[in-house]
C-alpha cells in the first residue's frame, strides 16, 4: 500500500507561545515530521512568538534540541534537520504589548496562508486576536489555534467566543481538541458509516451499554494550581469525553464536511439528559510509596477537587433511549489507557446451552497507548469435546493491517494541523457546541460546589473509587479492565 502525502498550500505559520511546553513537545516536533513526510511546501514558513529574547539561530537551537528530546530516533532524518529548521524564524513579542508587533507584520508574506497558533495561557487569547487585526497581521482568509481549555463554565467560554468573534469569524476559528486528531478516532466514523455491518446494529436493539475510560497513571505533575481550580470534569470530562461521546452516538452527517459533522455532534450534547451532582462519583487518589495524595500534589490540604470521576449517562433520543453511556477518567490509575467500548446485547437465544459459554460482542475502539480496533466475535473453541464457545478479537489495529506503513501515520497535532493549513474544520470544535457542553456540565459543577461534597479516597494504581465500580455493578455490568 502507497501512502498518499499531499502537500498544503504554502504558508507561514505563527506559533505564539513558541518557546512553551506545548509548542516544544508537541507542535515543533509534529511540525518537523510533517516535513520529512513531504507534506511542507518549499516555502512554507513558521515563526515563533514569545516575550524572550531569542534571535533565529538561537530559536534553531531551541527547535533542534525539540526534536531531538520529542521525536523518536527511528523517526528522525539527521541530515534533513538543518533544511527543517532554515524554515523557522523568530521574533520577541508581548501579547500585551506593542513590542514585536510591527516587526512581525513585516515578516508576513502575501499570498500565502496565515496561520496563527495561541500556544499560550487563554488569558492572552483577545490581546492577541486584537494586535493580529490593529497591525493588519490577519487577513479574511487567515486561521486562528485555541487550545483548551476553552473557558472554565458557560459565561467565560461566551465571553472568550466573542472576543474572538470581535476579530474573526467562526470559520477561521480552529477549537484544537487533540483526542479529534487520533487515527482511531477517525477510523471509528469511517467503520460506523462506511460500512452496512455496523450503523444497523448501531442502536438501542442491539447495544447494552457503551464505556468511555480515559485512565492516566501520572497525577497533576507541575500542573497542581491549574488543576485544582479545574478538576477531572473541566479537563477532561467536559471537553474530550464529551467528544468522544459525540463522535460515538451522533446520526450519520449527510456529509463528511465540518458544519454536518458539528451539527450532529451538537444534537448529542443538547440530548443528554441532565444528570443529579450526586449520581456521579468523585475520587481524590491518597498518597502511595511512588508519590504524594493529590492534596499534597495541589498544596491544598482542603481540596474538594476531584482527580478521577465516573458517571452514567443518557442520550435522550429514539436511537439511544435506554442505552446507558458510561464515562470515566482519572489519574494515577492502574495503566494509561484510553479506549471506547461499544458493548452489545446477548444473542436474543442461546442454542448451544449455559455449558457452551456466552459471550458478548465487544466493539474495542483503543485511543492510546496503541491505538487500533478490535470486535470480540464469538467462535467455536477448535478441537474435540463438543460444541465450547470461545471470544476472539477480529483485530483493526493499524500496525497489523498496514505494516510498516502504520509508523508514518501523523499523531493528532501533526494532523490538526495540516488540517488547519488546508482550511478543514471537521475535527475541530465549534463555538456553539463548546458552550452546550459547558451548559450541561456547569449545573453539575455548580451542585457540587453548593453541596459541598469530598471526592472519595482511591488507592494510586487501582481503578479509582469503590463507588465507581458499584456504579456498574448495581445494574449487573462491569467496567473493562484498565490495563
Ligand atoms: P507554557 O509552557 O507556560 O508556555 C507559555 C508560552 O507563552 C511560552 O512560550 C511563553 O513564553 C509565552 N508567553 C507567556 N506570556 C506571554 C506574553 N505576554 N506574550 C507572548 N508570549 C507569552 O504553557 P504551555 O504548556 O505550552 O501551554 C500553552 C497553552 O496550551 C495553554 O493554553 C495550555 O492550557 C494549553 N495546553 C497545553 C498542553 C500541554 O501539554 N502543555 C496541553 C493542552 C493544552 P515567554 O515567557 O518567553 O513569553
Amino acid at each position: 500500500m502507497v501512502s498518499r502525502i499531499i502537500p498544503v498550500d504554502p504558508f507561514d505559520l505563527v506559533i505564539f507561545g513558541g518557546t512553551g511546553d506545548l509548542a516544544r513537545r508537541k507542535i515543533l516536533p509534529g511540525l518537523y515530521r510533517r516535513f520529512l513526510a513531504g507534506q511542507m511546501p518549499e516555502d512554507a514558513r513558521i515563526i515563533g512568538a514569545a516575550r524572550s529574547e531569542l534571535d533565529d539561530d538561537a530559536y534553531r537551537a531551541f527547535v533542534r534540541d525539540a526534536v531531538d528530546e520529542f521525536v523518536r530516533p527511528d523517526r528522525k532524518d539527521v541530515g534533513q534537520i538543518d533544511a527543517f529548521l532554515s524554515r523557522l524564524h523568530y521574533v520577541t513579542i508581548d501579547a500585551k504589548g506593542t513590542g514585536g508587533w510591527q516587526e512581525l507584520a513585516g515578516l508576513m508574506r502575501d499570498g500565502v496562508i496565515r496561520s496563527f497558533y495561541f500556544s499560550v495561557a487563554p488569558g492572552l487569547f483577545g490581546d492577541l486576536a486584537e494586535r493580529l487585526h490593529d497591525h493588519d497581521i490577519a487577513d479574511a482568509d487567515s486561521r486562528i489555534v485555541v487550545e483548551k481549555p476553552f473557558g472554565r463554565d458557560l459565561s467565560s467560554a461566551k465571553a472568550l467566543n466573542a472576543t474572538l468573534a470581535e476579530h474573526f469569524n467562526e470559520s477561521q476559528i480552529y477549537r484544537i481538541d487533540h483526542y479529534l486528531g487520533k487515527e482511531t478516532v477517525q477510523n471509528l466514523m469511517a467503520v460506523r458509516f462506511g460500512n452496512v455491518l455496523f450503523e444497523p446494529l448501531w442502536n438501542s436493539q442491539y447495544v447494552d451499554h457503551i464505556q468511555i475510560t480515559v485512565a492516566e497513571t501520572v497525577g497533576v505533575g507541575g500542573r497542581g494550581s491549574y488543576y485544582d481550580r479545574s478538576g477531572a470534569m473541566r479537563d477532561m470530562v467536559q471537553n474530550h469525553l464529551m467528544q468522544l461521546l459525540c463522535l460515538i452516538a451522533m446520526e450519520p452527517p449527510s456529509r463528511f464536511n465540518p458544519d454536518a459533522v458539528r451539527d450532529e455532534k451538537l444534537k448529542v450534547i443538547r440530548a443528554l439528559e441532565p444528570v443529579e451532582p450526586y449520581q456521579i462519583v468523585r475520587g481524590q487518589y491518597q498518597a502511595d510509596a511512588d508519590g504524594p495524595s493529590y492534596r499534597e500534589d495541589v498544596e491544598n490540604p482542603r481540596s474538594l477537587t476531584e482527580s478521577f470521576i465516573a458517571m452514567k449517562l443518557h442520550v435522550s433520543n429514539w436511537r439511544w433511549a435506554g442505552t446507558p453511556f458510561y464515562l470515566r477518567t482519572g489519574k494515577r490509575l492502574r495503566a494509561r489507557a484510553s479506549e471506547i467500548a461499544v458493548v452489545f446485547k446477548d444473542a436474543p437465544h442461546s442454542i448451544f446451552g449455559d455449558e457452551a459459554g456466552h459471550h458478548r460482542n465487544i466493539l474495542t475502539i483503543r485511543l492510546q497507548p496503541d491505538e487500533g480496533m478490535t470486535l470480540g466475535v464469538t467462535i467455536k473453541e477448535p478441537g474435540p469435546g463438543g460444541m465450547r464457545l470461545i471470544d476472539v478479537p477480529l483485530d483493526m489495529t493499524f500496525a497489523e493491517a498496514l505494516g510498516p506503513e502504520s509508523e508514518e501515520i501523523p499523531d493528532a497535532y501533526e494532523r490538526l494541523i495540516m488540517d488547519v493549513i488546508r482550511g478543514n474544520q471537521t475535527l475541530f470544535m465549534r463555538g456553539d457546541e463548546v458552550e452546550a457542553a459547558w451548559s450541561w456540565t456547569d449545573p453539575i459543577i455548580e451542585g457540587w460546589e453548593a453541596r459541598g461534597d469530598a471526592p472519595k479516597p482511591y488507592e494510586p494504581g487501582t481503578a479509582g473509587p469503590e463507588e465507581s465500580q458499584m456504579l456498574m455493578h448495581r445494574e449487573g455490568r462491569r467496567w473493562r479492565e484498565i490495563r
